[in-house]
């Protein structure tokens, strides 16, 4: 059985236990391959090699730097259908999936970064009449730590790493337990083109101890965390004490708001993906879905028969639609929403079984499941299920519609179904969220602002917002004697 390894230093290496963890195939349930379960010291030996490789890193040319995020990219991008495999046996999605966006998004992050770092201006502010001029450095932080989700892996895991290389750091990186085999396969990638050794660093393991030991090493100036609100707390009081600069991706439950003067076709198709697409293991999925009362019943009748359609099934199979959920803990959390939705006086409308594929017995496939509730107060509306599930229910105006989008913890996306352009501005002005899409979902242009409000995070990525995270501003300040 393969063993992958932990990427310290340029060097492939065993976890100084030597303990190993079992990596599932979800799609079949079963044990495919082992990786390191890391300790504090095979954490301690990373930030050595990335704090020993910073000075070289840092003094790097914008070109230089610039030029060897290419080579990453292109080697993404060479290694399609490599990693698009590996994702897809990983993680249990379609491999359509994999080959049309996570692996190209991953590429894609490195290839805009490697541009973007040439881009990356910093301000000068001349203060006429004080015959001063102020100009604002931007320096790497040094060592930064980057850990990211299982949902997709190798997408967010660059999302992180592409932005802090670019800015100069070294970075120690751990990726999902669950979902390692791709961030292995970039390791393999760096080895291949002679990436320079220490700068990037990947421990495997679980985020109890080889996480935990990242968030906790006082050399580690900077954590990028995607992953739950708990977690995410967790990482906040742990790294408070030492004054780490965080950014914080976190849960959602985002509002899907369907007024009746929509494109409804439009509306429906995408209504279909922003529910499903990703087995709903899309932090960005439109969870709660609330639709303008006069066109409740017609949507809900269209909205069940199209998702009756889907299809789950084996994820290698470019008829699937739905592929297998990522673990059996995960699939059983899910289900839990599920056999709940009788005590809130909820109505499953379509789905909620486990399905069963041919070939696959063992794996964690689910129905995908349209719950109506009465409130949205109910635990279905309230709580991150993360999952092929959606709520759905009517609401009367405007007004009540801003309501139930704003009446959660979280603040993460929003999307508005709308042809009325007075309506859309009102609504996406006051949506508590980071992000809204209007009339469409999950439409990202890597230049703007991503991240969430309230429980959903704090901080940005995307853009010059994730090189600023990643460096540290200093302004300087000089008087000169004028004529
Ligand atoms: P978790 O919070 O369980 O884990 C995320 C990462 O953190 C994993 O690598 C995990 O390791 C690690 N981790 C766990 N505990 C600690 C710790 N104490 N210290 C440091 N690291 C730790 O999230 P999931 O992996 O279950 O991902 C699903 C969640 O991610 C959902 O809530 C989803 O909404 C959110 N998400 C948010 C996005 C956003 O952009 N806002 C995007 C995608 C997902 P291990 O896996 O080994 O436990």
């Amino acid at each position: 059985m393969q063993r992958i390894k932990n990427y310290i230093n340029g060097e492939f290496c065993t976890p100084s236990s030597d303990k190993w963890l079992d990596n599932y195939n979800p799609a079949k349930g079963e044990v495919y391959s082992q990786l390191p379960n890391s300790q504090k010291e095979d954490v301690e030996k990373a930030v050595m090699a990335a704090k020993k490789a910073f000075p070289a890193w840092s003094a790097t040319s914008l070109e230089e730097r610039s030029q060897w995020m290419h080579k990453i990219a292109d080697a993404i991008e060479n290694k399609l259908v490599l990693l698009a495999e590996a994702e897809s046996k990983d993680n249990g999605k379609p491999l359509s999936l994999a080959l049309a966006v996570d692996i190209p998004r991953a590429m894609s992050n490195f290839r805009f970064y490697a541009n973007a770092l040439t881009q990356f201006a910093s301000e000068a502010h001349e203060s006429v009449g004080k015959n001063t001029i102020n100009f604002t450095l931007r320096k790497p932080l040094g060592v930064v730590g980057c850990i990211s989700p299982w949902n997709l892996p190798l997408y967010l895991f660059s999302w992180k790493i592409a932005p802090a290389l670019a800015a100069g750091n070294c970075v120690v990186a751990k990726p999902s337990e669950v979902t390692p085999m791709t961030s292995y396969l970039l390791s393999e990638i760096c080895k291949e083109i002679d990436f320079p050794e220490g700068v990037l660093n990947i421990v495997h393991g679980l985020g109890a101890n080889c996480g935990q030991a990242i968030v906790e090493h006082p050399q580690i100036k900077a954590i990028s965390f995607t992953g739950g609100t708990k977690t995410g707390e967790h990482i906040a009081r742990t790294a408070a004490p030492m004054f780490k600069k965080l950014s914080l991706e976190l849960g959602g439950k985002n509002p899907n708001l369907i007024f009746a003067d929509c494109n409804y076709d439009k509306m429906l198709k995408t209504t279909v993906k922003s529910s499903f697409a990703n087995q709903g293991q899309i932090c960005l999925c439109g969870s709660r879905i609330f639709v303008e009362e006069k066109i409740y019943d017609q949507f809900k009748d269209d909205f069940v028969k199209a998702v009756k359609k889907l299809k789950v099934g084996d994820p290698s199979d470019a008829k699937s639609d739905l592929g297998a959920l990522v673990s059996k803990e995960h699939l059983e959390k899910v289900q839990g929403y599920i056999e709940g939705a009788k005590d809130q006086e909820a109505t499953i409308l379509c789905g909620g079984k486990p399905v069963k594929v041919d070939g696959h017995e063992n794996g964690y496939y689910l129905e995908p499941t349209i719950i109506e509730v009465k409130s949205n107060h109910c635990k279905l509306n309230q709580e991150e299920i993360f999952g092929p599930v959606v709520t759905m229910m009517p609401f009367k105006s405007e007004e009540q519609a801003l309501e139930f989008a704003n009446d959660v913890r979280y603040g993460l996306s929003s999307t508005i179904w709308t042809s009325n352009i007075d309506r859309a501005m009102r609504l996406s002005n006051s949506i508590e969220a980071g992000i809204v899409w209007v009339n469409t979902w999950l439409n990202r242009d890597l230049r703007t602002p991503f991240g969430g409000s309230k429980d959903s995070g704090v901080g940005r990525e995307g853009g010059f917002e994730a090189l600023k995270f990643f460096t540290e501003p200093k302004n300087i300040c000089i008087s000169y004697e004028a004529y």
